[in-house]
């Protein structure tokens, strides 16, 4: 085994060498993160030691005080993070230091522009960790000796970032890992007790171990005990300030950015609990992903169980961030027996309701924080009303549609302003779905309804057919798709029904149904329709084409449905049409206003090609037509 005992060197991971390429570049106004995270990786091996030595009370006893020791060396040039927590093996140091193990990092890192202030934002989200380390020291060296190993077989990792790192094995190592950077010579500044001390008091002082900082130079090396070293979400509320709130929220979520709104409580009754919950200010660059790390950190009395604990939050809420501290679970709990304890469920369903309470309050009282978490997670919000029955009801209060009201994508407006503002008469909330912002607000299916000054939801996200789909109802109003069976709209047409209207047209219709009758079920008279000529419409009972196209690029085979044609009889083409006595001529102009309301409900032709080519010579025919004498 002497090859890998021995001195090996090794190149870091691709995506390694980016991050951190781009990391040096892109952080250089936020340099002292290093310190965060270095504190921040001492804090959870202890936290992992700790929870070891519950099976293993071996492990701590002959050095049972779990510290984080700092110590910077003004004449060696070097700041020096030391714990005596878990450890790493060779292999352990080998991947958590050369690899990122985290799926969709590739993506991710392709998504950096070289605009230092968009990366910054982007790094931000993902979280640097270790690799921060390179942003201030030229060197960094990593001696390590994992928890129940003896002495000698401790482990050197050293690398200058620049691509390779070394592995060697070390002899007389104590328990843990002690991180030795060898400051660059621009950040010297860093090497100060009082920037030190301030900076780690910031970064530690919700951590629940003792951080001591000490100068190496001073003859008497004293240590400096500089944190509360109690777990922040111990401390009564009222003794916790907001930027304590902030700063332990940076260390939990390795976020750079503020997150928007948190809630701190203590539960008492059958399930004893802890819980403090944050709300993130911008998503992860992985909320997509379904490996994605998600939940919360559990404790059970104080110490740390596991990190992403799933089973205390559904998944549509997988952006909240935060820890769980349980007096009663017990502590060996693991993630099977969480799944199977009865009273989860209990416990799940409160914090789930105080995470969407957070939520109504910021709704309510922070409409501008509530518009950044709307752009950020709305669709997880989505989600939500499709999943989570129960909570329905509180959920469509969160909801924010972009409406016929205002000329902007802005999803802005609740169901409450909706409804507020409904005109006398109207019974339903009407709503249209498309594929993109442009489509729904440009359908001929609003016509009609922006004539008479009625607004309509227009929805445009891709989970947004689905989300529709399970509304039933809000505030005793029930839910209407404009492009969808029979359109009710309050005043106006009240007096004759389809069929009387649609009698008056009967030799038209009849003539245009046998043209198209391969292509649609049915031919009416619309009463939507304001400027266009028709428009295609879906049965009540059938499948949004929006869905439908979705399901098919899905690869779902679905039975095949047709749409119903309108044509609006107002309409100059229409009238054409109508006047039209060669019959040749009658069936391309059919098609056309059939392929043009398929197009402008966003949907591909059969047949691009016949389209264009009718299209041509009808274009053609008209013009020769009005040359002709
Ligand atoms: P993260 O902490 O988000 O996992 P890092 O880059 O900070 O990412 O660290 C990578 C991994 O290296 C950690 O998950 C941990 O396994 C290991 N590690 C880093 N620092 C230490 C340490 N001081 N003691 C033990 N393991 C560590
Ligand atoms: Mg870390």
């Amino acid at each position: 085994m002497s090859d890998t005992d021995g001195r090996e060197t090794l190149g870091f991971q691709t995506e390694v060498r980016q991050l951190m390429q781009l990391m040096i570049h892109s952080l250089y106004s936020n340099k002292e993160i290093f310190l965060r995270e270095l504190i921040s990786n001492a804090s959870d091996a202890a936290d992992r030691l700790r929870f070891q030595a519950l099976a293993s009370p071996d492990l701590t006893k002959e050095d049972p005080e779990l510290k984080i020791r700092i110590s910077f060396n003004v004449d060696a040039g070097t700041i020096t993070v030391a714990d005596n927590g878990i450890g790493m093996s060779r292999e352990e140091l080998i991947g958590n230091l050369g690899t990122i193990a985290r799926s969709g990092t590739a993506e991710f890192l392709q998504q950096m522009t070289g605009d230092q202030k968009k990366d910054a934002k982007l790094i931000g989200q993902f979280g640097v960790g270790f690799y921060s380390a390179f942003i201030v020291a030229d060197r960094v060296e990593v001696v390590s000796l994992k928890a129940g190993q003896s002495a000698d077989a401790g482990v050197r990792w050293e690398s200058d970032g620049q691509g390779e790192f070394t592995v060697d094995s070390a002899k007389d190592i104590e328990r843990g890992t002690t991180v030795t950077l060898h400051i660059k010579e621009d950040e010297k500044e860093f090497l100060d007790s009082f920037r030190l001390e301030s900076l780690i008091r910031k970064y530690s002082d919700h951590i629940a171990f003792p951080v001591l900082l000490s100068n190496e130079t001073d003859d008497d090396k004293e240590e400096k005990s500089v944190n509360a070293a109690t777990a922040l979400w111990t401390r009564g509320r009222k003794d916790v300030s907001a930027d304590e709130y902030k700063e332990f929220y940076k260390h939990l979520a390795h976020d750079f950015t503020d997150p928007l709104i948190w809630s701190h409580n203590k539960v008492e009754g059958t399930r004893e609990y802890t819980s403090l919950l944050f709300i993130p200010a911008t998503a992860p660059f992985d909320l997509w992903n379904r490996e994605a790390p998600k939940g919360l950190k559990l404790y059970v009395q104080r110490v740390f169980i596991m990190d992403d604990a799933e089973q205390f939050l559904p998944l549509y809420l997988r952006f909240v961030r935060g820890v769980v501290d349980s007096t009663d679970l017990p502590l060996n709990v693991s993630r099977e027996m969480l799944q199977q304890d009865p009273d989860l469920d209990a416990m799940r369903g409160a914090l789930t309701r105080r995470v969407i309470d957070m939520l109504s309050k910021m709704a309510s009282s922070d409409a501008e924080n509530y518009a950044k978490f709307w752009l950020e997670f709305g669709q997880t919000i989505k989600e939500g009303v499709v999943e989570d029955k129960q909570n329905a009801d509180k959920l469509m209060k969160l909801l924010r549609f972009a409406t016929t009201r205002a000329d902007s994508d802005k999803q802005d407006q609740s169901l409450q302003d909706y409804v507020s503002r409904m005109a006398d008469g109207q019974d339903k909330i009407y709503y249209i779905v498309a594929e993109s912002y442009a489509l729904a607000t440009a359908s001929p299916h609003l016509e009609q309804l922006r004539d008479k000054g009625l607004e309509v939801l227009l929805l445009h996200d891709r989970i947004d057919p689905w989300m529709v789909d399970s509304l039933t109802e809000f505030d005793g109003k029930n839910f209407q798709d404009v492009g969808k069976g029979q359109l009710s709209l309050p005043e106006g047409d009240g007096e004759m029904t389809q069929d009387a209207i649609d009698d008056e047209h009967k030799p038209l219709l009849k003539k245009i149904r046998k043209i198209l009758k391969e292509k649609v079920e049915n031919v009416q008279v619309s009463r939507r329709l304001v400027d266009s000529p028709a428009c295609v419409v879906t049965a009540d009972q059938d499948l949004a084409p929006q869905l439908r196209r979705m399901l098919e690029a899905s690869g779902q085979s679905l039975p095949e449905s047709k749409p119903v044609l309108e044509i609006n009889i107002d309409h100059p083409l229409v009238q054409r049409l109508a006047a039209e006595a060669d019959e040749n001529r009658f069936s391309e102009l059919s098609r056309i206003v059939l392929d043009h309301a398929l197009l402008a409900e966003g949907a591909q032709l059969d047949n691009p090609a016949a389209y264009v080519r009718r299209m041509n010579k009808y274009l053609l025919d008209i013009e020769s037509e009005s040359q002709s004498p």
